[in-house]
């Protein structure tokens, strides 16, 4: 732990850690004094930066800590920084949090605070004894932070394994001390009360706003403009049923809305859709579309995958890339369409036409 012995400067930087708790607590920062004191407003006002700044991908707190109140505005900012994203719930925020204060450490660990690794992985549990400029842990502390890490570096067959320990350079180490400090922060949030909710009411609501941008940025980004010449077979289908007053099953009309709205159609431009259903009523059509794009509810539905259309009987005419073996999801059919041929490809269409 680094607790007793650890420095105002190294819990401003590493601010997660348990010696914060008892600095928190000497000092008599309790919840209310955070959320109102008025001579705390720069921490709440840093706490928002914070988590602007981790949607926007931007580095935050590279800047020196010099003096004491700096350090302080540190370590309460993070903690104002969890709150708002406890309070606004939203798993995509927290994620990003998470994986900004990994990276950070990972920053600090290789340059200043090069002395905090092994203080700070034995934080996390991983205990690990420095051999020369190897370190030697258990081999479950490799798996439990290793299993997220895809690429083969970091299958346990290819380690060096000694009597039931993995020996790991310092970058590997690194890795995997930021890969705790991500799980820790983005499985454990402060709980969310009303008081906090009521005290950061204009925060939250400038980081959602914040977050409602990059999402349809991320959005327009992966899915790209609204074209229906990409659209998957089975929604196709629903579609023409729609168009043709037929009647479509409750799920066929389900997984049409989450479609559409997943690849950026607003609620009104789906009710337009809808409006030629042969029992639409405007009321109860308008009811179930905001419903399901989580207009009034705190539910976005996602769209239904393959697996699930082919059981409800809606996996209307697949086509051939249908059939290719990765394709699971009908967003991926239509990514997989908005893909531009790569140049081998191009020039084996040019030849076909030819
Ligand atoms: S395989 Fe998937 S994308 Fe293709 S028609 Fe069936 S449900 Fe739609």
């Amino acid at each position: 732990m680094l607790s007793a012995e650890t420095s105002l400067r190294q819990m401003a930087v590493f601010p997660y850690t348990e010696g914060v708790r008892a600095y928190i607590s000497e000092n008599k920062y309790d919840l209310n004094t955070i959320l109102t004191n008025p001579l705390l407003e720069r921490v709440r006002e840093k706490g928002k930066e914070r988590v602007i700044s981790s949607l926007r991908e931007m580095r935050l707190g590279d800047q020196r800590l010099y003096d004491n109140e700096e350090c302080r505005v540190e370590i309460l900012s993070f903690i104002v920084s969890r709150m708002i994203a406890s309070v606004i719930g939203d798993r995509f925020l927290v994620n990003r949090l998470a994986v900004t204060e990994g990276k950070m450490a990972v920053q600090r660990l290789s340059s200043e605070y090069q002395n905090m690794l092994i203080p700070l992985a034995r934080e996390f549990g991983i205990n690990p004894e420095q051999m020369g400029d190897s370190y030697r842990l258990h081999f479950t502390s490799f798996l439990k932070f290793s299993s997220k890490m895809r690429s083969p570096e970091w299958k346990l067959l290819y380690q060096k394994v000694d009597g039931g320990f993995v020996i790991v350079e310092r970058h590997k180490l690194t890795r995997l001390v930021e890969q705790a400090i991500t799980d820790r922060l983005s499985e454990r949030l402060p709980p969310y009360t009303d008081e906090i909710r009521n005290a950061l009411k204009r925060e939250i609501t400038e980081v959602a706003s914040v977050l409602d941008e990059i999402k349809k940025e991320f959005q327009r980004d992966t899915l790209g403009d609204i074209s229906p010449e990409r659209y998957p077979p089975c929604m196709h289908e629903i579609l023409r049923q729609i168009q043709n007053s037929e009647n479509v099953p409750q799920m066929g009309r389900f997984a049409i809305v989450t479609f559409l709205h997943a690849i950026g159609m607003s609620a009104e431009q789906i009710f337009d859709t809808f409006s030629s259903v042969p029992d639409f009523r405007a009321d109860k059509t308008r009811y179930q579309i905001e419903h399901i794009t989580g207009r009034i509810s705190s539910t976005e539905y996602s769209v239904p995958e393959c697996s699930t259309m082919k059981s409800y009987g809606i996996c209307f005419k697949p086509d051939s890339l249908c059939n290719q073996a990765w394709m699971k999801h009908p967003l991926t059919y239509y990514r997989q369409k908005g893909k531009k041929p790569k140049a081998g490809a191009r020039k084996q269409l040019h030849d076909k036409q030819q």
